[in-house]
């Protein structure tokens, strides 16, 4: 699937983190299929534009770790169950990404060697240089993280030129925009002021991984159909968080 570059692209490997609830749609929960195939289509267009990709996919269309905490769960376990969500949308997005024709890997931090490869970063390397995109499942396979320090890890673990962290609005803002019509939105700004601010829009680890190993996050809306090739491309609307 490989082939020219249409256009530069302006960060050439990349790690894409979707929410488990960019896979869910419109509905309350779980997988969405007409979403699951237009985010295929993307990372699929993205992939023969040249860009080398690892997904990182959340889980909180089916179960976060906190949800079983409050339940009760012990919160060691209560994460297991969340990282095990994350390899139920990994395998989906993997099937959904070849139904369009093009490679993919899904591997587990979590080793389930029947159902996907597990996860080492050799293995990852050696998809991506034969032009695969890597789905990424189970976070960074341990209790009390987020999948996006998984992301950030993951970005610096293979040599990732961004993460781009795919979200519901268009870029970072000072509050929230669809409670608060003063909020102000963000073309750039450092990751130190990123945690400074306490902006929601990812963890105090993702941040601070993602600045210690040189590597931006990019935030852009998900919404559109096309959107990550179109973020890759310098297109369109995001904020970027330098380190
Ligand atoms: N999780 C974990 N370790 C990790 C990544 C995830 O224990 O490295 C668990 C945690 O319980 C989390 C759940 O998996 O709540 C789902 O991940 P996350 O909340 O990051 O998903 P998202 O919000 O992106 O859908």
């Amino acid at each position: 699937m490989m082939t020219t570059p249409a256009a530069p692209l302006r960060w050439k490997r990349v790690l894409v983190k979707l929410s488990g609830e960019a896979l869910m749609g419109d509905d309350t929960h779980g997988l969405n299929m007409e979403t699951l195939d237009k985010i295929a289509t993307d990372l699929a267009h993205a992939a023969s534009l040249g860009a080398e990709i690892a997904v990182v996919v959340g889980g909180g269309n089916f179960f976060r770790g906190f949800q079983g905490a409050n339940k009760g769960i012990e919160r060691a376990r209560a994460d297991s169950i969340g990282m095990l969500a994350t390899v139920m949308n990994s395998l989906a997005l993997e099937f959904a990404i070849e139904g369009k024709g093009q490679p993919c890997r899904a591997l587990s931090a979590v080793p389930m060697p029947s159902v996907c490869q597990p996860y080492s970063r050799q293995a990852a390397l050696n998809h991506l240089e034969k032009g695969r995109i890597v789905v990424l499942a189970g976070g960074t396979g341990n209790p009390f993280f987020t999948t996006d320090t998984g992301a950030s890890l993951r970005a610096a673990e293979l040599s990732c030129d961004a993460v781009m962290k795919a979200t519901q609005v268009d870029g970072i803002y000072s509050a929230d925009p669809k409670k608060d019509p003063n909020a102000v939105r963000y073309e750039q700004l450092t990751s130190d002021e990123a945690i400074d601010k306490k902006l929601q829009v990812m963890d105090t680890a993702a941040f601070a991984l993602a600045r210690e190993n040189g590597i931006p996050i990019i935030v852009f809306a998900l919404k559109e159909p096309g959107s990550i090739t179109a973020a890759l491309l310098g297109e369109g609307r995001f904020t970027v968080v330098m380190p």
